[in-house]
């Protein structure tokens, strides 16, 4: 259960980002908490908290890491958070859950999920916000992640369930995508059609154990072609395809080797640099978006035109753009006067 922010006052937030920063994870928990908040009210104290905190983050990567339900993305994040932690790395487990949005359930919601990593006091795992637009998932997302880096973790992991457009809201807030898929065995190749596999940076196919361990051999190397018929999205990066289990922990030293790698590769080249620029500057126009969308909807003029108006565009009384012209006359005539 989600605690309530009301408990934090405006006078605490110097007091509280200051623990955050000490790397309290009960602070940081209730600071992550504020910037999730959807209570108008508790907006200003958020900003005023991010804004404390945003000249300490220092140097994490971000992760993103993708794959449909139950092709063992907790099972991995828990031996990979493990292994980078034995590096001697903070890490913070974040999630964008589309269909927390929707049923209201959220992917690591389950306190069964990554009960060991959770446990080590240099890891910090939040389940996803619930409800919402993926939109406004993905801010909150975001916000989390400034938080987190402030708080000292320097590998901040944000997971996604593989469905519908999550993962390029956790492409466009981390430096790299890893994609997780299970053997097939067969030809087919998953994601290749929704464009997902054009996201990733590294490809892993995961349950490579047992009578598993041949089909994702085979899958392995169907990818390895499929990739090689790729643009790639950097001159600097070659996308690998490997099998790992999680389970049983093998090739999980080499995902962090190419996690190295790849920040080396890239970090050198100013990619990661010119990434994170592009992200911000999209950010903020999806912030602007964002708040015009929400001024206009709550304006009088506009929420008395709607009913009707709508209507008339669904009985095909009138077109779609003449009424979505008349919605913003409807706003910007009486915002402008
Ligand atoms: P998620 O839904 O993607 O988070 O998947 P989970 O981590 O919950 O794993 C789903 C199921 O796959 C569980 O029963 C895991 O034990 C199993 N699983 C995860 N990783 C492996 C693996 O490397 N090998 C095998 N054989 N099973 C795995």
């Amino acid at each position: 259960m989600k605690k309530s922010n009301r408990h934090v006052p405006a006078h605490e937030i110097d007091a509280i980002a200051g623990a955050v920063r000490a790397g309290d994870r009960r602070a940081l928990g209730r600071a992550i908490t504020l910037v999730e908040s959807r209570r108008d009210a508790d907006r200003p104290r958020a900003e005023a908290l991010l804004e404390a905190l945003v000249a300490y983050r220092g140097d994490a990567i971000r992760i993103g890491i993708s794959g449909v339900p139950g092709v063992g993305k907790s099972t991995f994040i828990e031996r990979f958070g493990r292994h980078v932690i034995e590096n001697g790395h903070r890490v913070a487990v974040l999630a964008v859950d589309p269909s927390s949005s929707v049923s209201g359930g959220s992917i690591l919601g389950d306190k069964t999920r990554m009960e060991e990593l959770g446990r080590n006091a240099k890891a910090f795992i939040r389940p996803s916000p619930t409800g919402g637009t993926l939109g406004g998932v993905a801010r909150r997302t975001r916000e989390a992640i400034a938080l987190c880096e402030a708080a000292g973790y320097d590998v901040v992991i944000v997971e996604t369930v593989g469905v519908g457009q999550s993962e390029t809201a956790v492409k466009d807030m981390t430096d790299m995508f890893m994609l997780l898929l299970s053997p097939t065995g067969g030809d087919e190749l998953q994601g290749m059609k929704r464009g997902i596999v054009e996201l990733a940076d590294l490809i892993l196919v995961n349950k490579a154990d047992g009578a598993l361990e041949a089909a994702a051999l085979d899958t392995v190397s169907n990818y390895r072609n499929a990739v090689h018929l790729l643009r790639p999205a950097s001159p600097n990066w070659a996308v690998p395809v490997d099998a790992c289990s999680a389970l049983a922990g093998t090739g999980i030293a080499e995902v962090w080797r190419h996690v190295e790698a790849y920040r080396k590769a890239l970090g050198d080249s100013g990619e990661i640099a010119a990434r994170r620029k592009a992200q911000t500057k999209s950010r903020l126009w999806s912030e602007v978006g964002e708040s015009l969308l929400a001024n206009l909807r709550a304006h009088r003029d506009v929420k008395q035109l709607l009913p009707a108006l709508e209507k008339d565009v669904v009985e095909g009384r009138i077109a779609v753009a003449q009424a979505a012209r008349r919605l913003l006359a409807a706003f910007l005539g009486s915002s402008a006067s």
